[in-house]
């Protein structure tokens, strides 16, 4: 997901196209005696599409953004509330969710604080010791804006209008704590909202009824501060309209809580230049203050990565099953192989949802066929943690941990060595 994509939005062309379909909810699985280790890939790739700008078709009166609370006020039971500039469809779409909102709760635990870091502004450190997958934050943004507002150029002051509307009618608390996020932009921004909306806004992909992203701001999540080494990742939740940042490593007690600003897969030089661009900062992480020749290697490490992620398609278990056949082959070749593209992530400290979850599924189909119940439990477990950090979810991992023997991979390999005739002597 992309951070301030708000940028250089407002005078993109608007083209009409119609509303997209609510996404059709996934029937409930069926009950099964055989336990499936997931193999569902976690990236969605229209994250990497280019950004669209489309308005959803209808009349007139029903191309006007709403300002509108969501999840609407319950008396009864009051909760933080975000404020969302969006088009009406979408509002009815998001309302008439089945179950719509999940109730919002906190963390049981406040894990960090927001405070001054020495040459980066305000930050969030931890001020426990946080696991793999521990949730961190859980907060109703403070506004959410359809991405990019499209105006009629010969109007330019639409574009304020439209987006200081959902600021002014935030909280006077909200309201302050918006305003004071950081600006990167200064003065250079057209309007003080605009440069906030840009340094701050966290995309948080299409809310049902229209096909566009769009950007949430936050008051302790937009406080994350950049690393090409991050700890932690956020994502949305769409039933408790509401964003969570959760570790992908174990962050210590008193240690900068970051995230990513910029695609990590690109070289050093294109995130340095790329984060100077749209953030007007040069990165000091523990990647990027790597010496010349230790950068180089972290550059190819990570061009590594990307190319071997063109190869190895999560679900594809083509090499797998040839592995199980293959008398020749050792026991633990695939098991190695994966284990080294992990160690290149430990190593960069980078772990893309695009690239480790095919290398944890293989290692531990490869366990599970050799029927080594203990590996597999102990890989799967890591798989479930990061998972969990990803997506909210372990997706069926905790499944494969309680019980692999029960899984489509238990034995195969040992299987199909016992099967084998004897050589003649
Ligand atoms: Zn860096």
């Amino acid at each position: 997901m992309r951070r301030g994509f708000l940028k250089n939005e407002y005078a993109k062309t608007v083209t009409a196209k119609p509303p997209t379909a609510p996404p059709q909810t996934k029937a409930k699985q069926t009950k099964k005696t055989v336990v499936k280790v997931p193999s569902e890939s976690l990236h969605n790739a229209e994250d990497d599409a280019p950004i669209k700008l489309a308005m959803p078709e209808g009349d007139i009166a029903s191309l006007n953004l709403n300002l509108v609370t969501l999840p609407m006020p319950n008396f009864l039971r009051p909760e933080p509330m975000s404020i969302c500039l969006i088009w009406p469809i979408q509002k009815q779409k998001i309302l008439a969710l089945p179950g719509f909102p999940v109730r919002f709760v906190p963390p049981p635990r406040v894990l960090y604080e927001i405070k001054p870091i020495p040459g980066a502004g305000m930050g969030m450190v931890a001020t426990q010791d946080i696991e793999v997958g521990d949730l961190i934050v859980r907060e109703r943004p403070l506004i959410i804006m359809v991405q990019g507002i499209p105006y009629d150029k010969r109007h330019p002051e639409y574009a304020r209008i439209q987006t200081e509307m959902p600021i002014t009618a935030l909280s006077e608390e909200n309201r302050s704590a918006f305003y004071a996020l950081h600006n990167c932009k200064g003065d250079k921004a057209p309007f003080p909202a605009a440069g906030i909306i840009d340094t701050n806004a966290i995309g948080i992909g299409a809310l049902p009824g229209f096909e566009n992203d769009c950007a949430a701001v936050c008051k302790d999540i937009s406080r994350c501060n950049h690393s090409c080494s991050p700890n932690a990742v956020y994502h949305w939740h769409l039933q408790s309209f509401s964003e969570e940042l959760r570790a992908i490593r174990p962050i210590a007690k008193g240690e900068e809580i970051v995230i990513t600003y910029t695609p990590l897969r690109c070289p050093h030089r294109e995130r340095q230049a790329s984060l100077e661009q749209s953030y007007g900062f040069k990165c000091t992480c523990r990647i990027c203050s790597l010496p010349a020749e230790e950068s180089r290697r972290s550059d190819a490490r990570r061009r590594l990565l990307v190319i071997a992620s063109t190869k190895n398609k999560s679900g594809d278990d083509t090499e797998l099953k040839a592995w199980i056949k293959d008398m020749n082959a050792p026991d633990n070749v695939i098991i190695e192989r994966c284990k080294k593209m992990l160690d290149l992530m430990d190593q960069e400290g980078w772990y893309d949802e695009n690239y480790w979850p095919v290398y944890f599924e293989r290692i531990v189909k490869a366990y599970l066929a050799l029927g080594d119940a203990e590996n597999a439990k102990t890989w799967a477990e890591k798989a479930a943690a990061l998972t969990i950090a990803f997506t909210g979810e372990d997706k069926g991992w905790s499944r494969v941990v309680a019980h692999p023997q029960d899984t489509e991979w238990w034995n195969l390999r040992t299987m199909a060595h016992s099967a084998e005739p004897l050589s003649p002597i």
